[in-house]
């Protein structure tokens, strides 16, 4: 199959290109670097399957050629990131996906959103099931990411119903491994090199807000089941271990041998989920699909990937 990665540079994105060219597919990442990196994408230079695209998806998107499968992955997903680019957040799941959906549509490709945990919002319903509508501030700083999300949720579903596009639509939920930013602001890589760096992990708020942490290889096989599933609705990846803030922090110390224990700061925003979990049961029904990586071997396969960019970057 012929595959268009949109966000291909970014974390997820670059994964997900390794894995499809793997499987001998040819791989088309498109990506306008706004928060990914070429470094993602770089040992792929050359390979004669893969081809990057500079270019920005909320623009008409033109492919020479035929594309089997077109997965959205273009999106800043970072809180940090997010409430730093709310427009440019708000523009890249509304009309790049729309522009996207559009690609697919001329193509007759299959089509796969890379949708959130967030449309959940801070939940009131514990753990999240795909039946879940969810609870979220829309005018709240992450409203520009949980809505953007559920706007391109509602624009796959359309494309669906009304110009039979085969659509497919993935909530993703707290995912991490090597690739991430260091600097992304996502509680992963803030507690990793904080550790490495012998520094105290900065918890913000009281650290009883909970979440579960997936390695990036369950949610790449998940995502790999589900283009190939028929299954058109909502399917959550995500891995249902669930820790609060203060207990990931200490396996981070624990594990880093850090001892500079923890400091306490602000809570971000006053809309941070306090809980998050995914209940995992129609994928687990559908897909044959659980995670098969606990965290404390994602955190040992993750800290070196961390160790290395520290030091490549004279920070260690
Ligand atoms: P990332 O920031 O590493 O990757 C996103 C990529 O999209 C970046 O390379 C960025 O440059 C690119 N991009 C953004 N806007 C673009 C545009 N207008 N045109 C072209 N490229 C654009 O983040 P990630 O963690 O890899 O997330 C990838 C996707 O998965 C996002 O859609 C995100 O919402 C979703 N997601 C991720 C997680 C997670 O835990 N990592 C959880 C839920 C959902
Ligand atoms: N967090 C923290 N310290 C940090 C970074 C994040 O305590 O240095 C908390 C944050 O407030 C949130 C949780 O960790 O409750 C997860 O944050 P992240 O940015 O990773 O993603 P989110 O799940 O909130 O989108």
């Amino acid at each position: 199959m012929r595959i268009l990665i949109t966000g291909g540079a970014g974390f997820l994105g670059s994964h997900l290109c390794d894995r499809f060219l793997a499987e001998g597919h040819t791989v088309i990442a498109m990506d306008n670097l706004i928060t990914g990196s070429t470094d993602n994408i770089a040992h792929l230079a050359g390979h004669p399957r893969f081809l990057f695209i500079h270019h920005d998806v909320t623009n008409y998107i033109y492919i020479e050629g035929p594309i089997d499968a077109v997965l959205h992955f273009a999106s800043p997903a970072s809180p940090i990131d997010y409430l730093e680019l709310p427009i440019q957040t708000l523009k890249v799941g509304a009309l790049g996906t729309h522009k996207a959906l559009g690609l697919a549509r001329a193509k007759g490709a299959r089509f796969l959103l890379a949708s959130t945990s967030e449309v959940y919002g801070d939940p009131q319903v514990h753990p999240q099931p795909e039946s879940y509508y969810g609870h979220v501030n829309p005018v709240g700083p992450r409203g520009v990411y949980d809505e953007a999300k559920r706007f391109a949720e509602a624009m796959t579903m359309a494309y669906h119903t009304y110009h039979g596009v085969e659509t497919r639509i993935v909530r993703i939920f707290n995912t991490y491994g090597p690739r991430m930013r260091l600097r992304d602001g996502r509680v992963v890589p803030n507690f990793i090199s904080q550790a490495l760096r012998g520094e105290p992990l900065t918890i913000y708020g009281d650290g009883s807000q909970t979440r579960s942490f997936q390695y990036v290889s369950d949610l790449v096989e998940g995502v790999y089941r589900l283009l190939f599933s028929d299954e058109v609705e909502p399917v959550n990846i995500g891995n249902p271990g669930e820790f609060t803030i203060a207990e990931f922090a200490q396996i981070v110390n624990e594990i880093t041998g850090n001892k500079a224990g923890v400091i306490y700061r602000d809570l971000r925003t006053k809309d941070d989920p306090q809980v998050r979990q995914p209940d995992i049961s129609k994928a687990r029904r559908i897909l044959q699909w659980e995670p098969k990586v606990s965290l404390r071997e994602g955190l040992e396969l993750t800290i070196p990937w961390f160790r290395q960019e520290l030091q490549r970057r004279g920070e260690l």
